[in-house]
């Protein structure tokens, strides 16, 4: 056993104490594995020759071949620089360095025929290559052999001297010490199904492609790998699960959901709701755990949906609780289900952050007797102190701001697991779906309550305030309300977007004849409740805000969403906004505002706002525009997956392949016992019983 993902990089010919730590904070790569498994951004066609004569203004990367005249060097200290004057007999270049000086001049002789590698910067029509890559002709060809692949490096790396060549020159250490022998992660049968290239073949061609073909049939096996063992990984966790946990059976509709039902529920439920109100209830009859997400547009009615399930378990004797992730959205819940319930004899309380001392002393004893059979709450519900006497249900709305691991810690509450629903109003799109809840059963909510006017949407520039202007009065003087997102609190130099501090100002004079009330997330809580408050009770008339409106705020009386900078946001945010309007019978807007300087992209992600109504064709608009690895947005929407090599918007039917081989695997050997894949079991405790790597979901 060679045990890659236990040997130290430290250990690596070539990296040494200095250089591992560097690896290990900068790139995550602290194994032998972790480096086998970087992998190159991109490549760089390096089997073509320029003529320096030809270098003109807008080349990416060029290579040459020639010899350096002289060196030169120039300044002092900090700002020294040393300049290789290179010549191929077309003309001359100059190379500069600014680092790592002494190491040129050792290295490289004046007079031998050198192949030079990097990207031309033009001064004045003069133009040079700072850092370039400068090999030894013969050399060269062993490094580089046509495709050259370009790993991600940060400065620190590239401080310690840690390019992304030199990078490379550590995967040919490594394979090297290898014998350019990877051992296989797929077990015969996996293998002899897809057919695909060997982990070996793989690995040589990712780090040293021989072709463009080649290299494909690399990337394609290692996406396989990447994608089948989560997959493998969650069904098979899955699986585990449905065959061991048990679920507390709720075998009776009894009393509160039927008298609900019958008596207090002021409206039909929609044929969906209906359909997954029956999925639900035969969840929770079945003796298993359910798990079970439910998606919904916004204003689709989750909350009401969630509502009669919590019914069902205290029908049966059992507890529920109800996790918003923000204090308002909490405390929105809470004053939804009082409003429901009132007129029926159940205990709801509301715990959160900033439920008083004094109130949690009393809440706390009366949810570990049983007496209070509703929670209602935010994070604060998965402390410690709350101790459930019996909770059946754990509902959690807008998931995807609650890790797995938040998640499993409400399981550990109780002997029996209650039934988990999760609850989002962000269409994932199924490729993500299935990476990121590949464990979770899956209902959908794809009809909104009757009556309502789809909302209609435009694109603005902001030069034509007035017109805005006038329409917001038009509208308020009807009796509507008016919400305004900004993407910045304060003003900021360096970003030229609208800020809600001088929007507020600037509305209070605009509007003097309205109440204006703002909230945003460095205010006090209890300020942010009570201009949240002014809104809600229709007190005020404009509400200025930042995203923390973008989850579940319910005011029907709001008929107009104006978002500024619009294109500082995006997609799917952008739909979460808006589905703030549009919930009462009201026709409702959406105003886009932006600046007249867009680039393709955004123009085009305000476009499919202005023209799709629908979640879900959003949601796999915005994948496929920015891609789940662009790291600002999904850590924003809190949906970090993070993949080295495949690619969820464009590998969707490798992803569907590795599903559904991981399945047929575990179809045949659920727990993955018997010899022939006793490899894949090894494989996955590497990949998954590891730190960061897979707790990734967050
Ligand atoms: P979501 O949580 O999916 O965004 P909500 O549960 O907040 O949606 O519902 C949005 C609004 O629609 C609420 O005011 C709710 O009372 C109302 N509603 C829910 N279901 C129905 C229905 N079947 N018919 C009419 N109105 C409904
Ligand atoms: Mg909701």
């Amino acid at each position: 056993m060679l045990d890659l993902d236990k040997r130290s990089i430290t250990y690596l010919q070539g990296v040494g104490p200095k250089k591992a730590e560097i690896l290990q904070k900068e790139a995550d790569i602290s194994s032998y594995e972790d480096l086998l498994f970087y992998f190159p951004y991109k490549y760089i066609d390096r089997s073509r020759f320029y003529k320096i004569a030809e270098i003109n203004g807008n080349m990416p990367y060029i290579q040459l071949k020639g010899r350096i005249l002289y060196f030169d060097t120039f300044g002092e200290g900090r700002s020294k620089r040393l300049v290789g004057k290179f010549t191929d007999g077309t003309g001359t270049i100059d190379l500069v360095w600014f680092k790592g000086l002494n190491y040129v001049t050792d290295k490289i002789k004046p007079g031998l025929d050198y192949i030079v590698f990097g990207r031309p910067a033009e001064f004045g029509h003069i133009y040079s290559i700072p850092h370039p890559d400068i090999d030894p002709v013969d050399q060269a060809d062993q490094v580089s052999g046509g495709l050259t692949p370009f790993y991600n490096t940060t400065e620190k790396m590239k401080k310690s001297f840690l390019n992304s060549r030199s990078i490379q020159n550590l995967q040919y250490t490594l394979l090297s010490w290898l014998n350019w022998e990877v051992p296989e992660t797929l077990s015969p049968d996996v293998l002899q199904r897809i057919r695909m290239v060997s982990l070996t073949e793989a690995m040589r061609n990712i780090h040293f492609p021989e072709s463009a073909e080649k290299l494909k049939n690399a990337q394609l096996r290692l996406k396989f790998d990447e994608l089948f063992f989560i997959q493998l990984n969650i069904l098979r966790t899955a699986n585990v699960r449905k065959l061991k946990l048990k679920g507390i059976i709720f075998p009776t509709v009894g009393h509160f959901f039927n008298t609900f039902y019958k008596e207090y529920l002021p409206f039909e439920l929609t044929g969906a709701q209906k359909r997954v109100v029956r999925e639900i209830r035969s969840d929770m009859g079945s003796g298993r755990q359910m798990n079970r997400l439910l998606q919904g547009d916004v204003g689709s009615g989750k909350t009401l949906v969630g509502l009669l399930a919590m019914l069902l378990a205290v029908d049966n004797h059992c507890q529920a609780c109800m996790m918003a992730p923000t204090e308002i959205l909490a405390t929105q819940h809470y004053a939804t289900v009082m409003g429901f319930l009132k007129d029926m004899d159940i205990k709801v309380a509301l715990l959160t952050g900033s439920t008083p001392k004094r109130e949690r002393n009393k809440i706390l004893p009366a949810i570990a007797n049983g007496e209070i059979q509703i929670v209602v709450g935010t994070h604060a519900l998965i402390e410690e102190t709350v101790v459930f006497s019996s909770l059946g249900l754990a509902i959690i709305d807008e998931q995807h701001r609650f890790g797995v691991e938040q998640r499993s810690r409400l399981w550990t509450k109780n002997a029996i697991v209650p039934h988990v629903l999760v609850m989002t109003a962000t269409p994932i799109p199924r490729t993500l779906a299935m990476t990121l809840y590949g464990d979770l059963d899956v209902s959908v909510i794809d009809e909104l309550p009757p009556g309502r006017k789809p909302i209609q949407t435009v694109h603005r520039y902001d030069n034509k305030k007035a017109q805005l202007y006038d329409f917001l009065r038009k509208e308020i003087n009807l009796g509507r309300q008016v919400y305004v997102v900004y993407p910045l609190i304060e003003g900021n130099e360096k970003l030229d977007y609208k800020n809600l501090e001088d929007g507020f100002k600037l509305f209070k004079e605009m509007f003097p004849e309205y109440k204006v009330c703002m909230v945003h997330g460095r205010m006090k809580a209890a300020d942010k409740e009570r201009e949240m408050q002014k809104f809600i009770s229709g007190e005020a008339h404009i509400l200025m805000a930042t995203t923390v409106i973008e989850v579940g705020v319910n005011v029907p009386n709001a008929s107009v969403m104006v978002i500024e900078s619009a294109e500082r946001f995006g997609l799917s945010q952008l739909h979460q906004l808006r589905g703030r309007v549009g919930r009462g019978a009201d026709q409702s807007y959406c105003i886009l505002v932006s600046s007249y300087k867009l680039s393709n992209e955004t123009r085009k992600r305000l476009e499919i706002m202005v023209n799709s109504n629908n979640g879900f064709e959003i949601a796999e608009a915005d994948l496929r525009l920015r891609g789940h690895g662009d790291l600002e947005g999904t850590r924003q929407s809190g949906e970090g997956i993070y993949l080295k090599i495949a690619d969820l918007a464009a590998d969707g039917q490798i992803l569907q392949f590795a599903r559904e081989v991981a399945q047929d695997i575990l179809n045949e050997d659920p727990e993955l016992l018997s010899d022939t894949h006793r490899i894949l079991n090894e494989r996955l405790k590497t990949l998954f019983s590891r730190k960061v790597n897979w707790g990734m979901i967050s």
